[in-house]
């Protein structure tokens, strides 16, 4: 049946409505259904070829309806019907993001699988189907509030569930079903289609109403409930006690049920000869947070099927691999001993056999005694799970250069020294087709005019703008796209927000989650900076700017919500101030996801990537920002450093402290004599306490006043070094906008980003992975 044809009669069907009186979700439902049958006959594994499993806690895939249609090469007739029956195409933007992910290493998992099926490798992605994504984020008098985000509302017309295929997952108290749901991933052109597997818990008891007594009855709720419990919630990035244990065995529920998944589909080819298994699977795992699937898989080869030790760890290290994302002390994962006893006592002797075999390994390299310490796996009651990442697979890889290289440096330089050859770099990427064909149509088909199509799917062609970079026309032309971009931002955030800003001021934008070492105080500080500067009369000749803000806060993090209030009382200030009309304005948008990401990206001038230089592994904003032609102002810092090698330093506004110097400034750093010294830094600082602003007595900002200039019981004054920054941030950022005056020659900085961006395509990226960490290029 016609994809049209097919929309309507299931409007008929399963509604009774025909599309004029179909609401927006029946409209989804049946454009997706419809969408799903037409794509069925092509969803379906090759056989015989090396498949990769990319395994996540996270898949932050956003709003998938127009990404799905677009890569079906179905949007245009979708939105063709929708008009010839009065409907505006737009009406799925009410349909909110599968937000199945907290950030960065969430949508870097989302952009790999639409890069993998668009370029025909066989990747399919294993997580978890949450009940609940990320929450949903208001203001309420400037603080952040939480709602639960119920994105099953609208129903889930991508997942198809495939309750045969469910896995038994055993914990040391409990027993649940792992049932799986199947999202298609749907390469570019339609060819190739892979598969997102995400499992949800449920209880394993039948319900059997007749024989059931009252107290049989509740038990067996009571055991529903805490089953259901495992897949309920996706954790916010802040660590509270009372959720580890909950994290651990969401981490082996799925990490079990994938491995056990994988190996039926095995057995059921080659029976219990497992000497094929790494040549026919490799494992990629997201982080730390899957790599208790190492013990599991030992586990399931030693233990159900008698492989002796040495040949199944042979397996296990030839099929997974680790990528770390973050040097953040925080975030390398341990686990108290107890605790993993407790909640997986089956598995926990197979990683004491795999910290056995590393011990072994370490005395015949001639490291003994105390100097094993910093590599055990077991240690001081923790079980280290990077540690295990790195001994038991056959890679580790950074996620930017400068990541990578100060993981060998300095993070693993331990590991670096005894495995040097599986110590490797996959600089991030994004997907254009989301990042540029999806959310910048305009552009897209203004870049398609000039050097025709093929830059959808290899982005390196953008190359071909480079000699257009002089040509006025082109440049004025580009300029218009931007401006056109801006009004529709303005009249989302007006519809959204209630708060109208001025298309024609230049946009300043910094858009990622609220963590200290990102420094969104730092670029508050600034607008507050040149405030004073605009009233003093300091600064003169500013270019209207409007600063836009869009982060979330982890709910248990007290300073970054602390800072978001300081941000929204600062836009009160000044947004209310009439000296300040003309001139500038702020606004903190609520609820940032994927879909406002898609919004206010191509309306960027300029990109804020401040963070701290060596905090910030890749970031992948960055590159967003850079693809739609937004200049970078930031440190060198993760990928930023190869974003302007790669399209020039004069063309993008590079600031402050570098690895290098941070670490020399490090035992020398005194931030109050900064402050104290220098009237600017003292008079932004002290905002926070000297009545300027208020927190609602919560003592928020008196905090952040304090981590800054006396540190707290866990860290030094100012550990990210917002006071070192600050004024070369201020030169540079007005810098910027004395350049952005000469229109011209700033829109040619702009292009050049552009045309410059083709190396930052997860095209690139996953090719790399599958070339060289899992063979199957
Ligand atoms: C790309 C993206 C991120 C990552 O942003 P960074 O600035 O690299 O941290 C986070 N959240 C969303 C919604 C994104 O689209």
């Amino acid at each position: 049946m016609k994809f049209e044809k097919e929309i309507s009669s299931f409007l008929e069907l399963e509604y009774g409505k025909t599309p004029q009186d179909a609401t927006p979700t029946q409209l989804y439902n049946a454009v997706s259904k419809a969408a799903m049958r037409f794509l069925a006959p092509s969803w379906h594994k090759q056989p015989g070829k090396k498949r990769a499993c990319y395994f996540s806690a996270e898949f932050l895939v956003g709003r998938l309806v127009y990404s799905n249609l677009m890569n079906l090469r179905l949007l245009e007739k979708c939105e063709d019907y929708l008009k010839q029956h009065g409907i505006d195409p737009a009406v799925f933007e009410q349909i909110e993001d599968d937000a199945l992910g907290n950030g960065g290493l969430g949508r870097l998992a989302a952009c790999f699988l639409d890069s993998a099926a668009t370029h025909n490798l066989p990747l399919d992605g294993y997580g978890i189907r949450y009940r609940y994504g990320l929450f949903k984020q208001y203001f309420k008098d400037g603080f952040q509030k939480e709602t639960a985000d119920d994105w099953l509302r609208f129903g889930d017309p991508w997942s198809v569930c495939r309750p045969q295929e469910k896995v038994m997952v055993e914990f040391g108290d409990q027993k649940v079903w792992a049932v799986p749901y199947d999202m298609p991933v749907i390469g570019f052109g339609g060819k190739t289609i892979n598969t997102l597997r995400l499992w949800e818990a449920q209880g394993v008891n039948e319900f059997d109403f007749d024989l059931f007594n009252k107290q049989q009855y509740e038990l067996a709720v009571k055991e529903r409930d805490e089953a259901e419990w495992i897949s309920a919630v996706l954790y916010p990035n802040d660590d509270t006690p009372q959720g580890k244990r909950l994290r651990l065995k969401q981490q082996y529920f799925f990490s079990s049920a994938s491995l056990q998944s994988i190996l039926r589909e095995y057995v059921a080819r080659h029976g219990e000869d497992f000497s094929f298994f790494s040549q026919e699977y490799a494992i990629q795992l997201n982080d730390t947070h899957p790599t208790v699937s190492i013990p599991e898989l030992l586990r399931i080869l030693m233990g159900e099927y008698h492989l002796p030790f040495d040949q199944a760890f042979t397996i296990v290290k030839d099929t997974f691999a680790y990528t770390n994302h973050t040097i953040m002390a925080e975030a390398l994962e341990k686990w108290d001993v107890n605790l993993f006893v407790s909640v997986l006592p089956s598995v926990y002797p197979y990683v004491v056999m795999i910290d056995d075999s590393l011990k072994r390994e370490l005395r015949s390299c001639g490291i003994l005694g105390g100097d094993q310490e910093k590599y055990k796996i077991v240690c001081t009651n923790m079980v280290h799970m990077a540690r295990m990442a790195i001994y038991a697979t056959h890679s580790t890889n950074g996620v930017a250069r400068i990541h990578t290289e100060i993981l060998k440096d300095r993070v693993l330089h331990e590991w670096f020294s005894l495995y040097p050859d599986r110590f490797n770099n996959k600089t991030n990427g994004i997907t254009q087709r989301r990042w540029l064909a999806l959310c910048n149509r305009p552009l897209a088909d203004f870049i398609t005019q000039k050097i025709g199509d093929g830059w959808i799917t290899d982005l390196d062609q953008l190359e071909r703008l480079r000699p257009l970079a002089d040509d006025s026309t082109v440049l004025a032309q580009f300029m218009e796209i931007k401006a056109e971009k801006k009004k529709e931002l303005c009249a989302y955030i007006k519809e959204q927000e209630g708060v109208q800003l001025c298309a024609d001021f230049i946009f300043d934008v910094q858009i990622k989650r609220l963590h200290e070492y990102k420094r969104q105080l730092l670029n508050a500080f600034c607008i507050l900076d040149i405030y004073f500067g605009l009233k003093d009369g300091r600064v003169k000749d500013f270019y209207p700017t409007v600063f836009l803000f869009g982060a979330k806060a982890a709910p248990g993090y007290y300073r970054a919500k602390g800072i978001i209030k300081f941000i929204n009382e600062i836009a009160r200030l000044i947004n209310g101030d009439p000296k300040m009309k003309g001139k500038m304005q702020v606004l903190f948008v609520q609820n940032y996801n994927v879909s406002y990401a898609q919004k206010l990206i191509p309306a960027a001038d300029i990109s804020e990537q401040i963070s701290t230089a060596g905090t910030e592994a890749s970031g992948t904003s960055n590159m967003k920002f850079m693809l739609n032609g937004a200049v970078t102002l930031g440190t060198l810092d993760g990928a930023n450093i190869e974003i302007v090698e790669r399209a020039g330093e004069e063309n993008n506004y590079i600031f402050g402290a570098t690895v290098q110097e941070i670490e020399e400034a490090r035992d020398s750093y005194h931030p109050k004599k900064l402050y104290e010294e220098n009237p600017r830094i003292k008079r932004v600082v002290d905002t926070l306490i000297d009545g300027t602003f208020s927190d609602g007595k919560t003592g928020m900002f008196k905090e952040l006043y304090d981590s800054l200039l006396e540190g707290a019981d866990w860290h030094k004054a100012d550990q990210y070094y917002l006071l070192l920054d600050f004024i070369p941030y201020c030169e540079q950022r007005l810098k910027v906008n004395r350049d952005y005056a000469d229109r011209l020659s700033f829109t040619r900085k702009c292009f050049l980003n552009t045309a410059n961006a083709g190396k930052f395509s997860s095209d690139r990226t996953i090719m790399e992975y599958a070339n060289e960490i899992w063979d199957i290029g």
